[in-house]
């Protein structure tokens, strides 16, 4: 499934005024407006979306498709919160079915990967008290001391808001300690939804929109990067979706701190939203697209494959998308409990590298900060060899 070049679409006579008027602006590299957006929601078709999102995604990366080697720590899967949407956290009455790792069980895990070729640790979990702002530097510390090029991205303003709370510091000196710790980037977890009203409904207790824009801020005012995800496809309306772009954007036009935006899809297995039915592939990659094309300031929009499968992440490359995440030995397990696509996501680089070629993008190995570590375009792997080199003979 491809959508028409936005050329093409533009020849359409028929295409309906307010769609072209959109679509006009994306050609002259001008911004929607939040109103524009909300039209794309509940009016756009697929391919109408396709190509503008395509349109943009080329004019920034070409056939660029990135994807990085990490792995991912979670130090507990207890939480204190409740979200009803989460499936991973043994709440803190059901304590004894869950995992908490001491720090030298974290370190453990950091050192089975001594001899792999990958350049990032992941690391989120649940919320305890003795996971503090003293535990979480020392881990950092002692990971620098261990392998100083591992790049550490770690922990969102959920866990950052309440260790900052506890150890009584604002988060100006809580984000300052993490960074002299050795934290070097934050993932975009626990955005959720920002409107407080469904945000009540689904993360109430946990840190607001506005405490989870303001410690990204922060961070950014140290000059450093940070990612931004978007939990759709659950009670939220279209307009909460807009309302959750628009703060996105509007930071991301004070700081520029971003890198990329990650929209992750509600699944409705093992959590308290259970009743409610998931969204469709159709709308997975509408979501996908609209969000490449309103967040016009973010560089990257990155898809998680495990969490909707290989097939549709494939397509999510011609709607927006420009990185695949979840790679080789994909380590955590927040998804695949609540229903991913992906029970055992483990993918080699090869696989990745040809599901990428598979649709006529080009593979790009990054670091973190999107540092090219290796163009796979045109790498040959050793089965491809045999392969190629292997002639049946006629059977007579
Ligand atoms: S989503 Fe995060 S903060 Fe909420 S219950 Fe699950 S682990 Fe805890």
């Amino acid at each position: 499934m491809t959508a028409p070049s936005l050329d093409t679409l533009l020849r359409d006579s028929e295409l309906a005024p307010h769609l072209r008027a959109a679509a006009l602006k994306v050609k002259d590299g001008q911004r929607i407006t939040p109103e524009e957006g909300l039209m794309l929601y509940e009016e756009a078709p697929l391919g109408y979306l396709g190509a503008l999102a395509n349109h943009i995604r080329e004019r920034k990366h070409g056939d660029r498709t990135y994807f990085n080697r990490n792995f991912h720590v979670e130090p507990t899967n207890v939480c204190l919160y409740t979200c009803t949407f989460c499936s991973y956290s043994r709440r803190i009455k059901k304590r004894e079915d869950g995992w908490e790792y001491s720090l030298e069980d974290i370190l453990d895990i950091v050192r089975q990967y001594d001899e792999q070729p990958v350049t990032e640790v992941h690391i989120v979990g649940g919320v305890l008290p003795q996971y503090d702002v003293a535990f979480y530097s020392d881990l950092f510390r002692r990971i620098k001391a261990h392998r100083p090029d591992l790049h550490v991205k770690a922990l969102t303003p959920v866990e950052y808001h309440y260790i900052f709370k506890k150890a009584k510091i604002s988060y100006e000196e809580g984000m300052r300690l993490m960074k002299e710790a050795g934290l070097d980037s934050m993932p975009g977890g626990g955005a959720e939804i920002f409107a407080e009203e469904i945000r009540d409904q689904i993360a109430g207790g946990k840190c607001s929109g506005e405490q989870w824009l303001r410690i990204h801020e922060i961070w950014h005012e140290l000059g450093m990067r940070s990612n931004a995800t978007m939990l759709y496809g659950h009670i939220e309306e279209y307009r909460h979706r807009i309302d959750h772009l628009e703060k996105l954007r509007a930071l991301q036009d004070k700081t520029g701190g971003f890198q990329t935006y990650i929209p992750l899809k509600f699944r409705n297995a093992n959590n308290e939203l259970s009743h409610l039915p998931e969204t469709s592939v159709v709308e997975d990659l509408r979501n996908y697209a609209i969000g490449r094309i309103y967040l016009d300031n973010f560089d990257h929009v990155k898809a998680y494959w495990p969490m909707i499968g290989r097939t549709t992440a494939q397509l999510s490359l011609a709607f927006g998308v420009d990185d695949l995440d979840g790679t080789i030995d994909d380590t955590t397990r927040i998804y695949s409990m609540a229903g991913a696509e992906e029970k055992n996501p483990a993918l080699s680089t090869e696989d990745l590298v040809k599901l990428i070629r598979a649709v006529g993008r080009q593979p790009i190995e990054r670091d973190t900060l999107y540092g090219v570590v290796a163009d796979y375009t045109d790498v040959e792997f050793a089965g491809d060899k045999e392969y190629r080199g292997y002639t049946a003979l006629p059977v007579v």
